[in-house]
């Protein structure tokens, strides 16, 4: 292989380096940003169900002193039958009695039932918490890495551009031109090897004479079907 084409592979292989450090940089902070959606929304979520267990509590204990009211109403209530003067107005008493003994009933029940609900809620929520905690180590960790990739991404393009540059100094100025445009016509793949006769580049067989002269080629040849630069495979990479 002549030290033009091991140049033009080598200046490939920094191009398609160049191509995958820009779009880390484009897809790095893409990453961090899902993280940080991710985690906020966790928060927010949690943050909701501590919310509902504190309107929850309050609610319960608003029931609790409705309650306490009540009974207190009963025993003034109670302490009123002496006072009665009348059959009357004691039947009165009685019924109102009986009236507030029902109400501190229902309310009771309330009172149990919040608590269930509240003791669910409220491991609910401590599950929840957990599960938050450990996804925050995660996160932080992830987060991190993607940060420290995406600082280092300016220093890798710098040393690949600089080590372009210094291939590209090497290359003959009408092959470095053909180079790079045949890389723009292919989406970046500009140099293909030959492997029994196949382009690696379009998979199309090329003509055995050419592919003979290929093998021993001193020149630079080119793809009859894609155009793109040949070079044969090795057969020691194949086995
Ligand atoms: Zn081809």
């Amino acid at each position: 292989m002549t030290e033009q084409l091991l140049l033009l592979i080598e200046l490939q292989n920094i191009d398609s380096a160049v191509r995958g450090i820009n779009m880390k940089k484009k897809e790095l902070p893409d990453k961090i940003g899902k993280l940080d959606e991710a985690f906020a929304a966790l928060k927010i979520s949690v943050e909701q169900d501590a919310k509902a267990v504190d309107d929850l509590q309050k609610g319960l204990r608003e029931k609790e002193e409705k309650l306490k009211r009540g009974i207190d109403t009963i025993k003034k209530a109670k302490d009123r039958l002496t006072e009665v003067k009348t059959n009357k107005e004691y039947q009165a008493a009685l019924k109102e009695i009986e009236g507030i003994e029902i109400k501190n009933s229902e309310g009771e029940d309330e009172i149990i039932l919040t608590m269930e609900e509240l003791d669910k809620l409220r491991s609910g929520l401590k599950i929840k918490e957990q599960d938050m905690e450990s996804y925050r180590s995660r996160y932080e960790k992830e987060k991190a890495d993607f940060e420290k990739a995406l600082l280092a991404t300016d220093a890798e393009l710098v040393a690949c551009q600089e080590k372009g540059v210094e291939i590209r100094s090497r290359i003959d100025g009408d092959i470095l031109k053909r180079y790079e445009i045949i890389k723009n016509r292919n989406n970046g793949l500009a140099v293909v090897s030959v492997w029994k006769e196949v382009c690696r580049g379009c998979h199309m067989n090329i003509p055995p004479q050419l592919y003979n002269e290929l093998l021993t080629a001193t020149t630079l040849f080119f793809c009859p079907n894609c155009n793109r630069i040949m070079y044969p495979e090795s057969p020691e990479k194949n086995g």
